[in-house]
């Protein structure tokens, strides 16, 4: 009878891992699904920790066990809550990455723990330590990456020949796993140089990465984190954790699709770690020929007003600035006068998978008027002005022009194609992958330097006044 409680309860959380998956496509319903999901998980935990083993008895050694599991989750609650409240919008991403890595790491800890109760068990031992791999290189992993996205490593480290090393390392890490999986082996010393090695090849794996690939990696460890986490389900007969695990490893290996699609990368290179490689001039950058021409906000606004049609190219300067208000302020002020405006959504904008999405949406944009990147690229040569805001490498047109670029390759907005185009940013500085700008020396060009809220604030009441 428990044990059909605790079914059903595991039942209803995966359940609501799906429902609350579905809501979080649509930026309106998206608060609701997580908090639907969440409620799912919260069922799942009290129910493996009241009727689990069938609810039997409590002994001291029960209570102690109690005790230590709920101590456990008060700490994780108050921490997570705590650091999720107060994080800047800017630092959401590293906030995501490093919350993936915590995935990870549970993961790896339950290899760890389970390894010796299945030694000379091949399946289930195949899931321990498969789990733990994955886990342990998904935690390594994300910690760089939150390193990276906050700035703190932010140039790619590359050794000579590193793809060939990393795929040594890879190949290395798995054969030895077979060997812990199928000698039968019940070596502590064996298993912890495992879990070492596959630690390492996680920096490995993702210190290379540089400047604007990082949205694959990203998404590709999110994937390995639901594997790991899938891996557990399957130890455990765990359906809930199963059905979670491949919910996001599922979840992550398509955004790992998409993000290659919009790098325009073949997976296989991230695996095998050629990825990035052209990369290497990223730091030293490329000079661009050409002068600049800066406009002041009151020109900007007047060339605004007389437009039929404005596109506005979202960045990651835009997060930084915290203008989302004033921009969708901007957009209803113009349409108020007649002209036709929509968002250009590049898919690695930001720092984040569906960062622009995210941005706008708090600030109540219409979700209809953020139009995606094949979409939006042929309306630009019949735009009259585009407004480009704390966007950098997305409209970069060295990813078509040059060949020796970072970027080269990875689709843009084509900006350049619309009659006028105005770049708000607050210096000639380069954007993520380190490298100029061209666009920014284009004839059509004009650059209206400032933080993107007080420009926006400003052209905001220049308009005003006309
Ligand atoms: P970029 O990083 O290329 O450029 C952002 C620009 O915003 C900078 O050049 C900066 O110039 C400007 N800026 C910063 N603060 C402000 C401000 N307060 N007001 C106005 N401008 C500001 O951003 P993009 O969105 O164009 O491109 C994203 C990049 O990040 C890509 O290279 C992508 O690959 C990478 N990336 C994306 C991830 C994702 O999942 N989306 C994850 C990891 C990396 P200045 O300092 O002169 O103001």
């Amino acid at each position: 009878m428990i044990q059909n409680i605790l079914e059903i309860s595991y039942l209803i959380a995966s359940v609501t891992f799906i429902m609350g998956l579905r809501m979080m496509s649509n930026p309106k319903s998206a608060r609701k699904g997580n908090l639907v999901a969440a409620a799912g998980m919260a069922i799942a935990i009290a129910g493996t920790i009241f009727l689990y083993e069938n609810g039997s008895g409590y002994t001291s050694r029960e209570g102690l066990k109690m005790a230590l599991i709920f101590a456990a989750i008060l700490v994780g609650t108050v921490i997570g809550w705590m650091t999720a409240k107060k994080v800047q919008m800017t630092k959401m991403p590293e906030l995501v990455s490093m919350f993936n890595g915590m995935g990870g790491a549970c993961a790896a800890l339950i290899g760890l723990m389970e390894f010796h109760h299945n030694v000379g068990n091949t399946g289930p031992q195949m899931a321990v330590v498969l789990g733990m791999i994955i886990g342990s290189v998904s935690f390594s992993g994300s910690i760089i990456a939150f390193l990276k996205l906050n700035g703190t490593m932010n140039k790619p480290v590359r050794l000579p020949s590193y793809n060939i090393i990393n795929t040594f390392i890879m190949i290395g890490v798995l054969a030895y796993g077979a060997y812990m999986i199928f000698s039968g082996t019940d070596s502590s010393v064996l298993l912890y140089l495992l879990f070492a090695l596959a630690l390492f090849y996680g920096v490995m794996f993702v210190i290379p990465i540089g400047g604007a690939d990082m949205p694959v990696v990203i998404s590709l460890l999110n994937s390995f984190t639901g594997l790991a986490a899938a891996f557990g389900g399957f130890l455990y007969d765990n359906k809930v954790m199963l059905t979670g695990g491949i919910l996001v490893g599922s979840a992550g290996t398509l955004l790992t699709i998409v993000m290659c699609k919009a790098m325009n990368r073949p997976l296989s290179n991230v695996i095998f770690g050629a990825f990035g490689a052209s990369g290497a001039t990223a730091a030293a950058g490329s000079s661009v020929q050409g002068s600049i021409k800066d406009i002041n906000v009151n020109d900007a606004a007047v060339l605004m007003n007389y437009s039929k049609k404005v596109i506005i190219v979202p960045g990651y300067g835009l997060a930084v600035a915290q203008a989302q208000h004033v921009i969708h302020e901007l957009e209803t002020l113009l349409e108020s006068r007649g002209v036709e405006v929509k968002y250009a959504i590049h898919p690695v904008a930001g720092r984040m998978p569906g960062h622009m999405n995210v941005l706008l949406a708090e600030s109540n944009v219409d979700y209809g008027k953020l139009v995606e990147m094949e979409e939006i690229n042929p309306e630009f040569a019949t735009t009259d002005v585009v407004l480009v805001v704390g966007a950098n490498d997305v409209v970069n047109p060295a990813a078509k022009n040059d060949p020796s670029s970072p970027i080269y390759g990875m689709p843009i907005l084509d900006v350049e194609n619309a009659q006028h185009i105005l770049v708000n940013k607050r210096s000639m500085n380069a954007g993520y992958a380190g490298i100029e700008n061209e666009l920014f020396y284009n004839p059509k060009t004009s650059m209206v330097f400032g933080d993107a809220k007080d420009v926006l604030t400003k052209l905001v009441s220049e308009l005003k006044a006309m």
